[in-house]
């Protein structure tokens, strides 16, 4: 297949114009959120300037073309995901709101005192706090999955930890803290043969690959707009229909019901309106149907290749320096690049590399327990996009040398 065509990509981009502090911006941070391409940003416009309207309430023009275009996103989603049926695609704010949802319906009404809930060393505070928050109330148990010193989860370990009163397994698919990929569709054969359901968070693999729900056997599967060139405010959370008819609702208001009385007990609407309670981010939704047209018009393949070939560069030129050490060096990583100085505080790094226009992140990821693990509280993460270019890795890496020796 041809490479992507990198030029032609960062056309799309307007910000990656701009100049930071007199010099162009090398955008490094795009694990955090990735930058929006111009038929996203125009879909904004479009909806406002034309067709601005509430949805699923009808009997208008403007109504019916904001209703036409925000299940059209549904299906586009659905075909994203690989999902056999588009009432399987429930909108939410993101990654955090859809598991906050599986914690909240599928979670109080299957889980009790006894049962366990198995988390990995790897999880954003996404994926660990709705669990504990839960935990405390009903009283069943959450475990941990181990990770390696390569920030690979310990299989074995994961296998001795599942036992017949595994209800749920909840990892994610790419480690936004150092990259790894987990091999989330074997994890999910070996939860289901003991009966558990698995809940993939694929915040930060959707970016980078093609995934399939059904390849995988996800139960549930979350990611979030503002990661894959769509807007924030939006996310997705991908059920198996069988699990999502039987959940409860978890927000109630409108949109979500059949009939409401005070006389007899309110009847609630089908999946997905069941779980999309009140005026959604209209707008939103359907940016983020434009975003992923806008990748699989470039193609998720080869985006996931170039971002391995800027990976690989990168990986190689940072090795080079003197007392860096690089976090995550599982053989199976996508685009993040996570590390620490010697002699040289990760925020004092970033703060002076952005002097020098480059974004990259610093901080604790939102990963606290898996960077005490490693011993640090703090690294640095340049994580890369369909847009990064071969240059940008050697201006970043120029300019982490020069902040590093400032420091030193
Ligand atoms: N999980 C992972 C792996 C993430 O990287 C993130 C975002 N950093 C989240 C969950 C949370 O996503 P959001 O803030 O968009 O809800």
């Amino acid at each position: 297949q041809p490479a992507l065509d990198v030029a032609a990509v960062r056309q799309d981009f307007p910000i990656l114009s701009r100049q930071v502090h007199g010099k162009p911006l090398v955008y490094l941070d795009n694990a955090a959120t990735s930058q929006t391409p111009r038929q996203v940003i125009d879909a904004f416009d479009d909806y406002y300037s034309r067709y601005n309207a509430n949805i699923h309430r009808g009997l208008h023009t403007l109504s019916d073309e904001a209703t036409a275009a925000f299940e059209g996103t549904r299906e586009t989603v659905r075909a994203f995901l690989g999902a056999a049926d588009a009432r399987q695609i429930i909108f939410t704010r993101g990654t955090t709101e859809a598991i906050n949802l599986v914690a909240n319906s599928w979670g109080r009404a299957n889980l009790k005192a006894g049962d366990e809930v198995l988390i990995s060393m790897l999880e954003h505070h996404s994926n660990i706090v709705p669990w504990q928050l839960l935990a405390a109330e009903i009283g069943f148990t959450l475990k941990v999955i181990p990770v390696d010193e390569r920030g690979a989860l310990d299989q074995q370990a994961y296998r001795a930890l599942l036992s017949e009163r595994t209800r749920l397994v909840a990892v994610n698919h790419v480690s936004n803290a150092l990259g790894t990929v987990n091999p989330v569709a074997e994890m999910a054969r070996l939860a289901h043969e003991q009966g558990a359901l698995i809940l993939v968070d694929g915040a930060q693999a959707t970016p980078h690959q093609r995934v399939n729900v059904d390849a995988i056997d996800a139960d549930f599967y979350a990611f979030s707009g503002h990661k894959i060139y769509g807007p924030t405010g939006v996310g997705v959370l991908y059920g198996r229909r069988e699990l999502l008819e039987a959940m409860p609702p978890w927000q109630g208001g409108g949109e979500m019901i059949k009939t409401v009385s005070f006389d007899s007990p309110t009847t609630f609407a089908a999946i997905p309106h069941k779980f999309e309670a009140g005026t959604p981010a209209i707008a939103e939704v359907i940016a983020l149907g434009k975003a992923i047209e806008w990748i699989e018009g470039v193609g998720i393949e080869k985006i996931g290749a170039w971002e391995g070939e800027l990976l690989a560069h990168a990986t190689q030129e940072v090795q080079a320096i003197d007392g860096l050490r690089i976090l995550g060096t599982s053989p199976e990583k996508a685009a993040v690049l996570s590390f620490v100085v010697d002699g040289a505080h990760s925020q004092d790094i970033g703060l002076l590399i952005d002097q020098l226009g480059v974004a990259i992140r610093t901080g604790h990821h939102c990963a606290q327990p898996l960077l005490a693990q490693f011993g640090v509280d703090a690294t640095c993460r340049a994580s890369f996009a369909a847009y990064n270019t071969l240059e940008e890795v050697e201006t970043f890496v120029a300019a982490l040398q020069r902040v590093i020796t400032m420091l030193r």
